[in-house]
């Protein structure tokens, strides 16, 4: 495989999708060696497909503000991969949105889905549309307006997205019920739907839980017990707060958390009481997590992000690229020794370059995440199957999901010296899977 070349092409085919060409690059460096032990692959050029999106489709969003104002977004769907199953992979809702990022994540989303072990392909969407500060009408509105264009492009057994940022219970309930209203028929089409009509028992709290789980497998691979530990996680959306959930209830202190504002710091750790005053700050009251430190008396820093406290274990939770080299070092200086990503590629290239070099334990986006997209899709399953497991059963499946994903990890990802470089493992594992799939159904 000559990356140089692949590269040098996509830059100049897509100039400025800057988190796609990252996503890429990263991928080919970690299964370049694997790659040219397959000529197979080379033979029909997997590369080459695997990087391109089977489709974009971009539609434009027209929705009435409440001064009824007209209001234009623009609306994306990228399927990019169905070598395993159906199109699956979130909707993003926030004004960063474009064509470069919804590619960088549905390209992370084959990957991620091929881990899971369950038979889902890769594929995102999205809008620049800003949800904060709008009414409920509003996002009514907005919600609507976009499902009805990609009404067309979406279903139970083609493409099944899911939510992300911006885009919770709220937004999901809204676009399912216009959804059914245009195509007439009441089938799985999107999933994180509310329980009352679909959804899966336990999928709220799945990606957080799961990150817990895969960290919590990755401490006791090396004889570490994680309670007692601390952590400083990032955000305060979905993906932070069941994250904190369950570090707290594993005997984790977690000592901060964040949004696009600024970042709080308590001393006392974020126990069950405050995290439930956050859950309503954000999902009520639509608030800033500012007040959280006006409420309990803590430090609250306008911007930046909570990477120079010292802590055992950090979570970026929030975004892509939130944790740069210089992050990475002061983390490492402060003893940090396992960090585990919530968000979908929130270290750098140069922060993953630091953990690999400190050989700290470190999990990617695409395994430590994965419990978010795994339990959407046990909500497939129990929406074909016409069933509903309980709690327990989903969060015991979820568990055995992350096992499964950390064994994979450290199969592919062991290194000479023994130490498992996880980013590596999970590229692989990922991939040899969607390779061989692609391979076995012909040039397409
Ligand atoms: P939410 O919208 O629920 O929460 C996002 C949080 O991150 C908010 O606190 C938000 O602050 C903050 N944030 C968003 N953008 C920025 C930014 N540019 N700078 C700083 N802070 C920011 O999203 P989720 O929790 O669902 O998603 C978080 C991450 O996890 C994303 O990377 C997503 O792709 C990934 N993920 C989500 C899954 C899921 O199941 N939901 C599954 C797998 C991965 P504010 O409210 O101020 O915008």
């Amino acid at each position: 495989m000559n990356i140089q070349k692949i590269m040098s092409s996509l830059e100049a085919k897509h100039p400025g999708e800057l988190e796609y060409l990252q996503a890429v690059k990263e991928v080919l460096l970690s299964i370049e060696d694997i790659y040219n032990q397959h000529p197979e692959f080379e033979k029909v050029k997997i590369i080459e497909r695997l990087v391109e999106p089977d489709r974009i489709f971009t539609f434009r969003v027209t929705w009435v503000d409440d001064k009824g104002e007209v209001q234009t977004n623009l609306g994306y769907r990228v399927q990019f991969n169905s070598a395993i199953g159906p199109y699956k992979g979130g909707l993003r809702l926030h004004p960063s949105v474009n064509l470069g990022i919804i590619k960088f994540l549905g390209f992370e989303q084959i990957f991620k889905n091929s881990l899971t072990g369950l038979p889902i392909g890769g594929g995102k969407g999205g809008s620049d549309f800003d949800p904060k500060g709008k009414s409920d009408r509003e996002i009514m509105a907005f919600c609507q307006s976009f499902m009805t264009e990609l009404c067309k492009y979406i279903g139970a057994d083609t493409d099944v997205p899911a939510g992300d940022i911006g885009t919770g219970a709220r937004e999901i309930g809204f676009m399912f019920g216009q959804y059914k209203r245009i195509r007439g028929v009441y089938e799985g089409v999107l999933t994180g739907k509310g329980l009352s009509y679909g959804g899966s028992l336990a999928r709220t709290e799945a990606t957080g839980y799961g990150l817990l789980y895969l960290t919590q497998e990755l401490l006791k691979l090396n004889g570490i017990d994680i309670a007692g530990k601390t952590a400083c996680v990032s955000g305060s959306g979905n993906v932070a707060i069941y994250a904190i959930e369950k570090a707290t209830q594993l005997g984790v202190k977690v000592l901060t958390c964040s949004d696009s504002n600024g970042w709080v710091y308590d001393p006392d750790g974020i126990d069950e009481k405050k995290l439930a005053y956050i859950f309503e700050l954000k999902n009520l009251y639509r608030g800033r997590i500012r007040e959280y430190a006006e409420e309990y008396g803590c430090k609250y820093v306008e911007g930046g992000r909570p990477w120079g406290e010292k802590c055992d274990i950090a979570m970026p939770s929030a975004t892509q690229n939130e944790l740069d080299g210089d992050d990475a070092r002061t983390l490492l200086a402060n003893g940090c020794f396992a960090v585990s990503e919530g968000a979908n590629m929130p270290s750098t290239p140069e922060a993953i370059e630091q953990f690999l070099a400190a050989k700290i334990l470190y999990a990617p986006g695409k395994a430590a995440n994965a419990g978010g997209v795994s339990v959407s899709g046990l909500e497939m399953t129990q929406n074909s199957m016409k069933i509903s497991w309980t709690a327990e059963e989903v969060d015991q499946k979820l568990k055995q999901i992350m096992h499964d994903i950390h064994e994979q990890c450290t199969r592919y990802g062991k290194e000479s010296d023994s130490y498992t470089n996880y980013v590596k493992g999970a590229n692989i594992a990922g991939f040899m899977k969607v390779a061989k799939s692609m391979v076995e159904q012909g040039v397409l």
